[in-house]
């Protein structure tokens, strides 16, 4: 059974400060710790004065928040290098930009970690917090890395998880004990039995947004009906079966 949320604005806060400590110590996937301490050893020439992160990257966001966002796994260059989910690459450069225009972020660029960015009503997180070798955990660093997730969503008071491509649904889905799997769609709308609801979308990656895949208008849509969705102003399209 999912345990009750922490009920104050503070408790939540702690507890999240708590995953995030236990998170950015965390060595239990050697190939993981072995790359992304590589990466950020090499550097991408671009970033050569810059001191890298090189450890797993916490959840970001607004501890208050009714939208949680899910990727996959930090970018080698991008959270790996900045320390903050989506930060640093033009994955994040989408998602942060829209999340502006969606009154969820207070600016539209995610930089550095202190660059003032403030989130409301937002969580961003990720079912695997190292940056794979070609962005491709394996299922055992995948099921090892996702207690994290699981105990984030715990705390969060979210009503709406947007859900960034396959390996993302896959993953929480599993977090959450969705059965059957759910298919992936971009826009397919899945109801849990406790009324929340994960809102699938394509990944906000260069492959995507590059190729016109995904574009600023159907990101914006997807977020316009997280909103609604999350401040109960609307019913999911599907139920789970
Ligand atoms: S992927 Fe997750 S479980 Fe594995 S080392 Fe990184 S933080 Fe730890």
């Amino acid at each position: 059974m999912t345990p009750r949320a922490p009920d104050t604005p503070a408790a939540r806060t702690a507890a999240l400060l708590a995953i995030e400590d236990e998170v950015v110590h965390c060595r239990a996937c050697p190939r993981l710790v072995a790359w992304r301490e590589q990466v950020a050893t090499e550097k991408r020439a671009a970033y050569r004065d810059e001191t890298y992160w090189g450890r797993p990257v916490p959840g970001f966001g607004d501890p208050d928040a009714h939208l949680v966002v899910v990727g996959l796994a930090p970018a080698a260059h991008g959270a790996n290098r900045t320390g903050r989910m989506f930060t640093g690459d033009r994955s994040g450069d989408f998602l942060y930009a829209a999340l502006h225009r969606q009154g969820y972020a207070n600016q539209p660029d995610s930089r550095a970690r202190d660059d003032g960015l403030e989130l409301g009503g937002a969580w961003i997180t990720a079912p695997v917090r190292c940056a794979p070798p070609a962005n491709r955990p394996t299922p055992q660093e995948r099921d090892r890395c996702q207690g994290y997730l699981e105990r984030e969503l715990e705390v969060l008071p979210w009503r709406v998880a947007v859900v960034l491509g396959q390996f993302g649904l896959h993953a929480l889905a599993g977090v959450l004990g969705v059965t059957p799997r759910p298919r992936f769609g971009h826009g397919v709308e899945v109801a849990l039995p406790d009324g929340r609801v994960l809102l699938c979308s394509y990944h906000v990656s260069q492959q995507n947004t590059f190729t016109g895949r995904l574009t600023p208008e159907m990101f914006d849509e997807v977020l316009v009906r997280a909103r609604e969705l999350g401040e109960g102003r609307a019913t999911p399209r599907v139920a789970a079966s």
